[in-house]
């Protein structure tokens, strides 16, 4: 790490918890951000302020008007543009050294299936129950740890799964059968700030993961109720006869 890139992160070096190595680890991360949308936004950001080396920003979709409520990456100039393009953009002017994949389509099977194996981290920022079976599917089988968020109306709530840890369920686990449809902010509305809030914690536990600090969450659901100005942490059970993760067993886990 030359002398600038020392200055550039000294706030979090200066923390035990964190320090050289971990700053290093940081560096050296792939971190893949699904949903470059309310969510999305605090975690891109953050990620690239705190020096992840390298993101790939997976989103179909281009940025609207009634997106910029919330989605704090897009601005004005941006509408119209693909979502991944406009926060790649903001994103190079944070953070020149940051590597950034654009892939600008849905993820599903096959185009998880072009990400490399080389994946520290997956965040899920969408709201789509089809996504995440799929992204579930792919870090069971590469055992890539990933943190899955979600707002709507004034609660939100985040999940972190680590493929491999016996005390860490699967997304199937908790639902076996894939929902139909999931809550979405266009039909229900969502408080613009509470998605900076659940964001800004996807991106710590995020940078618990890759440097270790604190009490690993794997297995927690973290509920913040912004009604009652509550978090609260319960415990996720895992299903014995999970079809997803079960199928993992005889590979080890
Ligand atoms: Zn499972």
């Amino acid at each position: 790490m030359n002398d600038s890139e020392l200055e550039r992160y000294s706030r979090h070096i200066l923390m035990p918890q964190i320090d050289l190595d971990g700053q290093l680890a940081i560096g050296a991360a792939h971190v893949v951000v699904v949903g470059l949308g309310g969510l999305g936004s605090p975690v891109a950001l953050y990620l690239a302020a705190s020096g992840v080396g390298k993101l790939t920003l997976i989103d179909p979709d281009r940025v609207e008007l009634s997106n910029l409520q919330r989605q704090v990456l897009h601005s004005e100039k941006s509408l119209g543009q693909s979502k991944v393009r406009s926060a790649a953009d903001r994103l190079h002017q944070m953070n020149t050294k940051l590597h950034i994949v654009e892939m600008p389509v849905v993820a599903n099977s096959e185009t998880l299936a072009e990400l490399s194996d080389e994946v520290t981290v997956v965040v899920d920022c969408t709201d789509n129950a089809a996504v995440r079976y799929d992204l579930n599917r792919w870090c069971l089988q590469r055992k890539v740890p990933w943190v899955s968020g979600a707002a709507a109306g004034l609660s939100g709530q985040l999940m972190v799964f680590s493929p491999g840890n016996p005390e860490s369920p699967c997304y199937a686990c908790l639902y076996p059968q894939q929902p139909e449809v999931s809550e979405n902010c266009s039909e229900t509305g969502v408080l613009s700030p509470l998605l900076g809030i659940i964001g800004s914690l996807q991106a710590t536990e995020v940078l618990r993961l890759i440097t270790g600090f604190g009490k690993p969450q794997a297995g927690n659901m973290q509920i913040w109720d912004v009604a009652e100005g509550c978090l609260q942490t319960i415990r996720l059970p895992c299903l014995t006869d999970c079809h997803e993760c079960n199928r993992t067993a005889d590979t080890g886990r």
